[in-house]
């Protein structure tokens, strides 16, 4: 509870600097004059796919006068309008299906860029309205009734040292934010990362998966008979995912599913 508490101050601090802050926009580096999507002048823009969007959410209502990363102009234009779906085969029967916002190029890359390597973390606060959009889309492939409490957003884990380096887990903070417009429970320990492993960048599909083999375990205590949403910024080859995945379900989770900001067509 306290842990609750402390991490909603955490993250109304993060908002209040970005209000009190004069913020340029991440995209065309414009002063943001004022916050996105604040007032009447969202309402007369039904090119933003944000209608379709639950707003009588408390903490949404606060999102939009937060929202502070990302002018108007260029969340209109970087905001996806689809959502692309991929399945990959687990062992022991399993599916895990991915829902991914947007595709990893332009806009998104950059973006995500920003907030991996820049160490611009508020970025995940508006980025988080991208992942939304998967989870919207995941929602009438699950299931028409969800029963929200049995259900744990995941973020796909660094190792220690990676962490260290870094600062934060951009796909924790994602996750995170994911939580907040959705009520969803977090949980970023749900499955740790024992091995280090190399960069999966520049390696070959074979090669990703060898990489990772015994690199994650699930945490029993946390997943079992939970449905997990897994988080994490890009999916590439899959191969993250589905070592995670794996993990989890050894660990007793009752099903999981992959939520990520983007996917690289590359190895498609
Ligand atoms: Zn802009």
């Amino acid at each position: 509870m306290l842990k609750k508490i402390f991490n909603q101050l955490l993250h109304l601090s993060e908002e209040y600097l970005a209000l009190l802050s004069e913020e340029n926009c991440r995209l065309c580096r414009q002063e943001i004059i004022k916050p996105v999507l604040k007032d009447d002048s969202f309402k007369g823009n039904t090119s933003l796919a944000f209608v379709n969007l639950n707003l009588d959410n408390a903490y949404f209502k606060n999102y939009f006068k937060a929202s502070q990363t990302i002018c108007n102009y260029c969340l209109a234009k970087a905001y996806p309008d689809k959502v692309f779906l991929t399945t990959y085969d687990l062992i022991d029967d399993h599916v895990l299906t991915v829902l991914s916002a947007t595709q990893y190029k332009g806009h998104a890359k950059w973006l995500i860029y920003q907030l991996k390597y820049l160490k611009d973390s508020l970025i995940a606060i508006d980025l988080a309205v991208f992942l939304l959009k998967a989870w919207l889309g995941l929602k009438p492939i699950i299931s028409n009734e969800i029963r929200l409490d049995n259900y744990l957003i995941v973020p796909v884990p660094l190792h220690p040292k990676r962490l260290k380096e870094r600062g934060y887990n951009q796909a924790s903070k994602l996750g995170q934010n994911l939580s907040r417009l959705t009520n969803i429970p977090f949980n970023s320990k749900a499955i740790i990362k024992i091995k280090p492993t190399k960069s999966q960048q520049g390696l070959s599909r074979e090669d990703r998966l060898i990489n990772l083999n015994g690199a994650f375990i699930g945490k029993k205590e946390i997943v079992k008979d939970k449905t997990i949403l897994l988080i994490d910024d890009v999916i590439t080859t899959g191969s993250t995912l589905k070592a995670c995945s794996q993990a989890l379900y050894i660990a007793g989770a009752k099903s999981v599913y992959g939520l990520t900001l983007a996917i690289s067509l590359k190895y498609k």
